[in-house]
């Protein structure tokens, strides 16, 4: 296909907003998928997605439009989340143009707007549009206005559409045409595509993303990765019209996926440069960076005899999740289980959802937390991801990540929004009105202040109308402790913390009491200590039992007594021992869930 008829875009938008509904229309108008054929949703494949309704994997897909004549219009996906910012920018890398759609009734929200930020860095062309229309709740002369005041154009360049009932739906395709520009390449020069995705087939293997910016590829040829310098053979390349074709190849500007036949995501990495390997590129594409974790829990089979099962079950995840990492670890009180980096709460939350679902596991997992680097009074530094890893006194600094924060609220909530964002440790870079009601706040927060709950006390202290978005920017010091929980003077290592100086005793204290009311009272006196080093902050006490529980059954009947003993017994087997005092598993769960 000759680049001029190529129009590579995607669309930007907030969860909700009805991006999956118009990809569905546009697919329906184009005619790439039939009537009979359709189903709601269409591109979003993983079960989870369509279950939660938010799309995590990025797709392709190829549409014919014709105007004057047919163009070739390819439109990425991209995943609509914070904890994927990297994919993120490698599908708006991808493209020339991007659709900025915003639901008519809610107007733009943080999430939207970070990532048209990110799109016009790249340059792209954006065609602004509303979405949702036919809701007698829309207000497009409204939002129509703030979008103009945001990307410079005239109000009444803001398209209307609705995906639902399809209206407006084929102006945006002539539109898309018109306006975004035709990609532009060097059809002669060394084939260079850039991976934008890269996922995990159980029949094919690997399925591979790209984009085609200089030269081109052939089914058969060998391909080199630029990043790791290792070649494949091309088993099949091909573009995707609703479902996967092979095609006698792709070139300058063309959008479409191959098959090498590698079984590990990691093989084919997004952001990575994919060559010819007799031609090779001298240069790989820009933008290209690992996926770094940013949170880690500890996961434990709540069963330990299931950790064989655990270890073949993260074994397969990470076949198609680049991001997964994971090493064994042991817990005094949890026993064999293993240290899982995170891209963040949501990746989180999929993978233990997976590991439940797919595997049949029941697990707990640790309080979350973010990785510190600590540097020792002897030079030495180490990063600690584990809280009961933290090293014992001689700590000349550490450093924590964090983040750019973009919150966008009613002005109304200003004052209620910064002072959450104070009391997280939060600094305020700057605000800005986007329309009279309408403000943007944004603020350097650490991560681990913003990762668990922030959004949940942002949205109740905004009645549920701020939007948040946020990314990396590095890393500060700050003063922070571990806090060591003590039963009767022997730390339980699965409820270490590290945290700000200044919340170690609200910490401490919360600990303390939730296990004094979890652990059932024993035959002796249990203290229940918080501490930082040997210092004491919070102290609770279990009480003994009074008597014997056998004492009630002196002289009595033995049956009686046996029972008595062996349902004690049966107890213990859910018991575990924390020095000399027992534990039921239960109490574990319930003290780190986080509700
Ligand atoms: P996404 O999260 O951006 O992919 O949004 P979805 O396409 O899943 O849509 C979110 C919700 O909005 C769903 O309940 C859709 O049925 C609804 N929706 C999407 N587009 C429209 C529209 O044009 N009009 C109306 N009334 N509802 C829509
Ligand atoms: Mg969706």
């Amino acid at each position: 296909t000759p680049p001029e008829v190529i129009r590579n875009f995607c669309i930007i938008a907030h969860i909700d907003h009805g991006k999956s509904t118009l990809a569905d229309r546009m697919l329906q108008v184009t005619g790439v998928v039939g009537e009979r054929q359709m189903r709601a949703q269409y591109l979003d494949r993983m079960d989870i997605e369509r279950e939660r309704g938010i799309t995590i994997k990025s797709q392709a897909v190829r549409m014919p439009w014709a105007v004057d004549a047919t163009y070739i219009l390819n439109m990425i996906d991209t995943p609509g989340h914070v904890d994927f910012t990297y994919e993120v920018s490698r599908s708006l890398a991808a493209c020339e143009g991007a659709v900025l759609l915003v639901d008519a009734a809610q107007g733009i929200e943080a999430q939207t707007l970070a990532n048209l930020y990110l799109a016009m860095e790249n340059d792209l062309t954006i065609i602004p549009v509303l979405n949702k229309i036919d809701l007698p709740s829309a207000q497009p002369q409204k939002y129509a206005e703030e979008i103009a005041g945001l990307i410079g154009c005239d109000p009444a360049d803001v398209l209307r559409v609705s995906g639902k009932t399809g209206e407006g739906v084929p102006e945006l395709l002539d539109r898309i045409v018109a306006e975004i520009p035709p990609p532009v390449g060097e059809a002669d020069a060394p084939a260079r595509a850039m991976i934008f995705d890269s996922v995990y087939d159980t029949y094919r293997g690997v399925i591979t993303y790209v984009r085609v910016v200089d030269g081109s590829l052939s089914p058969r040829e060998r391909i080199a990765m630029m990043s790791t310098k290792a070649t494949h053979e091309l088993l099949e390349i091909g573009a995707i019209s609703p479902e996967p074709a092979p095609t006698q190849g792709l070139g300058v500007g063309e959008v479409g996926y191959l098959i090498t036949g590698v079984k590990d995501v990691r093989q084919s990495k997004v952001g990575d440069t994919v060559t010819g390997e007799r031609r090779q590129a001298a240069q790989p594409l820009g933008g290209y960076h690992d996926p770094r974790p940013m949170v880690f829990s500890g996961l434990y089979p709540i069963d330990g005899s299931d950790y064989p099962i655990l270890r073949d079950a993260l074994d397969k995840l990470k076949l198609n999740d680049a991001a997964l990492v994971y090493e064994p670890e042991t817990s005094g009180a949890l026993g064999f289980g293993f240290r899982v980096g995170f891209l963040g709460m949501l990746h989180l939350e999929i993978v233990r959802e997976r590991l439940e679902r797919e595997f049949g596991l029941d697990l707990i997992s640790t309080l979350p937390n973010v990785s510190y680097d600590v540097r020792l009074d002897d030079g030495s530094e180490m990063e600690v991801t584990n809280p009961s890893e933290f090293p014992a006194g001689k700590i000349a600094s550490i450093t924590e990540p964090v983040v750019r924060g973009t919150i966008l609220a009613p002005s109304e909530f200003i004052g209620a929004i910064m002072e959450l964002c104070q009391s997280r440790r939060g600094t305020l870079l700057g605000m800005d009105y986007l329309s009279p009601e309408r403000v943007e706040l944004r603020y350097t927060l650490p991560l681990a202040e913003i990762v668990f709950d922030f959004f949940d006390a942002l949205k109740s202290r905004t009645r549920g109308y701020a939007s948040l978005d946020y990314e990396p920017s590095g890393d500060q010091e700050a003063d922070l402790v571990k806090v060591d929980i003590l039963l009767q003077g022997d730390t339980v290592d699965a409820f270490s913390a590290i945290v700000h100086r200044d919340k170690a005793y609200a910490y401490g204290v919360q600990m303390a009491g939730k296990l004094k009311e979890l652990i059932p009272r024993q035959q002796f006196e249990v203290p229940v200590q918080a501490a930082i080093g040997s210092r004491v902050i919070a102290r609770e006490t279990i009480r003994a039992i009074r008597k014997d529980v056998l004492a009630k059954c002196y002289g009595g009947d033995i049956s009686r007594k046996r029972k008595l003993l062996e349902k004690q017994k049966e107890g213990k087997k859910r018991m575990k021992m924390v020095g000399s005092v027992e534990v039921p598993q239960e109490a574990f769960i319930a003290a780190l869930s986080q509700d």
